[in-house]
């Protein structure tokens, strides 16, 4: 790979006051879809009272089934603002269409690309073209190598604010979701000089596996981790099997401290 993803400097991507990488640890914390205002203003505090540094939510939802809830679209893009003017949190949110990047651009503070569109390069460009930091996911059939690629796209469009987010991998194996490749986080380290952050949440598609994978996340050497968080109890319309409470986001935030800080 001769790239400008290649080894050098490790980067830091600024989002807002907040420098992703470069030495400091990311939480990532939000639903995986923003379904009303009062869910997300819940969350959204929860969470920030709790060590989030970013509130995640998807407005546009890339689901598997066209039967499947698709998200509230721009009127999610609207409560995201909302959240993030009450909590002062930044939004990192989905763009799945090259006719929706500039409204979701204008609340956005990090556009995430899905694993579904990893290789969706005219969306990979028209993404970079925002100047804004970029959360790349890796497509969950897609090698490191071919993922650097994807990341390649954004940087030789001029977009060097590039965070890899590894969450998980097709498999054999179907007694989770998909597969976190956590040889991936050290992998990338000697790969690449971005910020690399790890989402167990959609990895595994379980609340109770989620806590073990982020701290195995943060001890690989990942600069911060991605969860679904919701509501205690609430029937989430997305993926609630695996969201955790804000008290287990809680917890899970202090003992990734406890260990980042005896290693
Ligand atoms: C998400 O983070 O909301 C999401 C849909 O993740 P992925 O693209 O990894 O499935």
């Amino acid at each position: 790979l001769s790239s400008f993803a290649a080894t050098g400097e490790p980067s830091a991507v600024r989002v807002g006051d907040r420098s992703v990488g470069g030495g400091s640890f990311t939480w990532i914390a939000g639903p995986c879809a923003v379904e009303s205002a009062d869910q997300l203003m819940t969350v959204a505090r929860d969470v920030r009272a709790r060590g989030a540094h970013l509130l995640r939510g998807g407005a546009f939802k890339p689901r598997t089934s066209p039967y499947a809830f698709q998200g509230l679209g721009t009127d999610g893009l609207a409560l995201l603002r909302d959240a993030a003017a009450a909590t002062g949190l930044g939004v990192v949110t989905e763009v799945v269409d090259a006719a929706h990047v500039e409204a979701v651009a204008e609340v956005a503070d990090v556009l995430q690309i899905g694993t579904r569109n990893a290789q969706n390069f005219p969306l990979l460009r028209e993404v970079a073209l925002t100047g804004r930091p970029v959360l790349l996911k890796r497509g969950f059939g897609c090698t490191v190598k071919e993922w650097l690629h994807s990341a390649e796209y954004l940087l030789a469009a001029g977009n060097g604010n590039v965070l890899l987010c590894e969450r998980g991998v097709r498999t054999f194996e179907d007694a989770s979701r998909f597969t976190l490749d956590i040889t991936a986080v050290p992998l990338l380290k000697r790969l690449s000089h971005l910020p690399v952050i790890v989402d167990p949440s959609h990895a595994c598609g379980h609340a109770d596996l989620v806590a073990p994978l982020a701290a195995a996340a943060a001890v690989a050497g990942a600069d911060g981790v991605m969860v679904d968080v919701d509501e205690e109890g609430r029937t989430a319309l997305c993926d609630g099997k695996q969201a955790i409470t804000p008290d287990a986001f809680g917890a899970l935030v202090a003992r990734t401290a406890r260990i980042l800080h005896s290693a």
